[in-house]
């Protein structure tokens, strides 16, 4: 007998004709997500079992695989070798300590439980009820429970393989849900320090988007640790990304010329202009078909119709903004939930927030503003900040 995890996958199973690839896709997450955790790795009709593992790392495994998108739910099991010419012995001893262990931390007055017993391997002489009535009779020897298959507290399962195995589990444990990152293409991820940005990369993962991080800053105004900040946040995010490389553009030549040729009023504006043309160039010559970005309609000046209108015209791809109708108080709820709140709210500058005019423009009318930029070399602006990239 051994421990394993057993993994369930949901929605991919709805894709017919491209569920292999899905699959295969899924898998690879799961194995990067689990190097150097785990060894062995086996489907088995539309389940996926891991095994192979160190016990003493069991929480941190199901940590990392609840961050899995692609996976529906998971369970820690018994996996035990069955062979029906010598009885049922094993799976029976395995339920009974299954059953004692929950016994004792048992809260519940009278508790009831159900057996569920699921046979794939039809050459068994016992029909799958019969078989749960015979485990639970030990049950029922060895514990106060009582049966109860509807209105049940505590549901042991046993499921029979055709490949010699049976598996024996309580717990459901719930996953990430979503698709198997890789399965939507690949984004671009602007990706401040901010509480916003991650969760938006978050969220198009959960979708099966694959993605690549940039960062705009600003030394000296930033600071190196403000940077190191960004990476941390990626850092976090990557164990649901499968990984997310991190390019940081230096952005302080773009700023001070912008400063001091442009109107204050549209600083912010075509700041974030060259931001997108910025992440378009790196976008497209990494194979990235979309831009992501953490903006929330009306949040802040720079997230008005008008101002995401005159930074969209010089996005040369789509851009997604997965948080766009949300309020700053869900997406604190996920951040939390994801993990990256805590490094989000230390208090480190952002490239954004300095140069910060006192009335920036909320509407910002595209044609005053494409007059604006025509002071400023774009082209060779751009040209400098790329071939400065770092890749983290
Ligand atoms: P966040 O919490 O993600 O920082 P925000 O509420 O501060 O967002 P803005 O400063 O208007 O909003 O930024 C909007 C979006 O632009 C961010 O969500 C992010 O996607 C992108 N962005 C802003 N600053 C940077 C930066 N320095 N580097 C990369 N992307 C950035
Ligand atoms: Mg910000």
């Amino acid at each position: 007998m051994d421990r394993v995890i057993i993994l369930r996958y949901g929605e991919i199973f709805l894709k017919g004709k491209n569920k292999s690839y899905f699959e295969s896709l899924l898998i690879n997450n799961i194995k990067q997500s689990l190097k150097g955790y785990a060894h062995e790795f086996s489907r088995s009709q539309g389940r996926y079992v891991v095994s192979g593992y160190d016990a003493d790392f069991e929480n941190e495994i199901i940590d990392k695989l609840k961050k899995v998108f692609g996976i529906h739910s998971l369970s820690v099991a018994d996996r035990v070798e069955t062979n029906f010419a010598g009885g049922f012995d094993q799976i029976i001893e395995s339920v009974k300590n299954l059953a004692l262990k929950t016994a004792q931390s048992n809260r519940i007055a009278k508790p009831s439980f159900r057996i569920t017993v699921k046979r794939a391997d039809k050459h068994i002489p016992l029909k799958s009820f019969e078989i749960a009535a015979i485990i639970a009779d030990t049950v029922l020897k060895n514990t106060n429970f009582t049966v109860d298959l509807t209105d049940f507290d505590y549901e042991f399962s046993v499921d029979i393989r055709e490949n010699g195995y049976s598996y024996v589990y309580n717990d459901k444990i719930m996953g990430a849900g979503g698709l198997p990152v890789g399965c939507s293409s690949k984004g671009m991820l602007l990706l401040s320090g901010g509480i916003d940005s991650p969760v938006a990369g978050y969220m198009m993962a959960k979708r099966g988007m694959k993605q690549l991080a940039i960062h705009f800053a600003s030394p000296p105004y930033t600071s190196e640790r403000a940077t190191a900040k960004v990476a941390e946040l990626r850092d976090i995010i990557s164990a649901y990304t499968a990984d997310l490389p991190l390019y940081v553009v230096p952005f302080t030549e773009i700023q001070l010329e912008i400063h001091e040729k442009c109107p204050a009023e549209f600083m912010i504006t075509i700041m974030r202009r060259f931001m997108m043309r910025i992440a378009t160039d790196i976008a497209k010559r990494e194979g990235c078909t979309a831009i992501i970005t953490g903006e929330s309609l009306g949040q802040v000046a720079s997230q008005t119709v008008e101002s995401m209108t005159s930074t969209e015209s010089c996005a040369g791809l789509p851009i997604f903004r997965p948080l766009i109708a949300f309020d700053k108080e869900e997406t604190m709820d996920l951040a939390k939930k994801i993990g990256t709140y805590d490094t989000s709210i230390q208090p480190f500058e952002d490239c954004c927030t300095i140069f910060l005019p006192k009335n920036p423009s909320i509407h910002p009318n595209l044609k005053r503003v494409e007059e604006a930029e025509k002071k400023l070399d774009i082209e060779a602006l751009v040209e400098r900040a790329v071939a400065a990239t770092e890749k983290r």
